[in-house]
């Protein structure tokens, strides 16, 4: 099963906008650009809400007949580990192999040997085409990287050898992550990466490494965007070289997991995958969350009630609310207004507020991100906040696709 050169990572927290998210795909197709849709839906966010996998598949199965979509999708298990993957495994055919924790644990000894033999021919002379210069890489760098990164290369070994036993070879795509760390990995550690990756025998589509920087839930890029952008462009140049060396996958592509919204680095994106005429994979989630919450805002009436009262109780209950997502928020607390405040908004102020846009002096990325991580609240509405997201779907849906075609698709994948 073959990921196609550009791809888009849905996130839908109530299952609700599958119509209105591939709405935004159709869209880039009448100007020419493929985008797959692929539907993610984390463990963690399951959990939180409260639904099991079947039901994305069952959204994203819908959405493609209504749509009349002939095209590929996939359903993504997003951050998954052998704990959790065997709840996914009917449901999905996209496995996102998350192996960020292993980061760090040593290997045996004779295992990091035999990996820095299969490596020998780069040491002393890593040229990766595309990138100027020679690499620094003696043998000592090779067992630094092998120490810190091949426990987990050959954890997600057996996460794929699990999911092979269950479903069949060639039958899902398979991404590995890295990105829910602390440390960013240089374009040369990426390369020995894959390197672990190809002995360990992963065909592995998408990888998703952590870039330095800052990526927020729901806000901007924090950090220098000249750095990533250097950065960016030298693993696609690593990528496109460790599929010729090693035999993996030729549509191997990066995937970002932009916890949506980094809207100061899609144009260096952009410039760099035509640059290297490189296929690659965008991770949102929650940006569709907030689009409905500000659909409902904007319809006044119970909508806008049912907003403020998630606000309200989102404030009260913030250290529970972020604790799950504690690495990727910063919110200062004395930004947020206070719940009696937003009482008395209309619906347009609470939309103004809430929407990411950085030329509205109303906009408040502090109210943003909590209100990012409080979808837990309207998940425990359940229908009462379900049944007023179906009565609003006139103003939500329109606003849905073109968030994400507008915002995301056109400035990454065409503009
Ligand atoms: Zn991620």
């Amino acid at each position: 099963m073959n990921l196609g050169k550009y791809s888009f990572g849905v996130g839908d927290r109530f299952g609700k906008q599958g119509k209105a998210q591939l709405a935004a795909m159709v869209e880039a197709g009448k100007v020419g650009v493929e985008i797959t849709p692929v539907w993610n839906k984390s463990h963690r966010e399951h959990t939180i809400i409260g639904t099991k996998p079947a039901a994305v598949r069952a959204e994203a199965d819908e959405a493609a007949k209504e749509m009349l979509w002939e095209q590929a999708y996939f359903v993504d298990a997003d951050h998954i580990n052998l704990k959790n993957v065997d709840l996914f495994l009917e449901a999905s055919d996209f496995f996102t192999l998350d192996v960020a924790d292993y980061i760090g644990q040593s290997s045996p000894k004779d295992q990091i040997d035999n990996f820095i033999d299969g490596c020998v021919k780069y040491i002393d002379g890593l040229t990766v085409p595309g990138i100027e210069g020679n690499l620094i890489v003696t043998e000592s760098v090779v067992r630094t990287i092998g120490n810190k990164y091949l426990f987990a290369v050959k954890q997600a070994g057996e996460i794929y050898r699990h999911i092979v036993s269950k479903k069949g070879v060639g039958s899902f795509v398979v991404e590995m992550s890295m990105d829910e760390t602390d440390m960013p990995q240089s374009p040369v550690e990426l390369f020995f990466i894959l390197a672990a990756a190809a002995q360990e025998e992963i065909p592995i589509q998408t990888v998703a490494p952590k870039f330095s920087g800052r990526f927020n839930k729901g806000v901007d890029y924090v950090g220098d965007v000249e750095q990533f952008a250097r950065e960016f462009e030298q693993d696609l140049a690593v990528i496109a070289y460790a599929v010729e060396e090693f035999g993996l996958p030729k549509n191997l592509k990066l995937s970002v997991h932009s916890g949506s919204d980094k809207f100061s680095i899609y144009k260096a994106m952009n410039k760099a995958i035509k640059k290297f005429d490189a296929g690659l994979h965008v991770k949102t989630a929650g940006t569709t969350w907030l689009e409905e919450l500000a659909g409902l805002a904007l319809a006044e009436g119970n909508g806008l009630r049912i907003a403020k009262q998630i606000y309200a109780e989102a404030f009260q209950r913030m250290d529970e609310l972020t604790k799950p997502y504690a690495t990727v928020i910063d919110i200062d607390k004395g930004r947020l207004p206070s719940p009696d405040v937003v009482a008395e908004w209309n619906g347009r102020r609470f939309a103004e507020a809430l929407r990411h846009d950085q030329s509205c002096g109303r906009y408040n990325p502090d109210l943003r991100q909590l209100l990012h991580v409080g979808y837990k609240v309207a998940a425990e509405l359940q229908r009462e906040f379900t049944d007023v997201v179906a009565d609003c779907e006139r103003i939500i849906g329109p606003n849905v696709t073109e968030n994400i075609y507008d915002r995301h698709i056109k400035p990454i994948f065409i503009d």
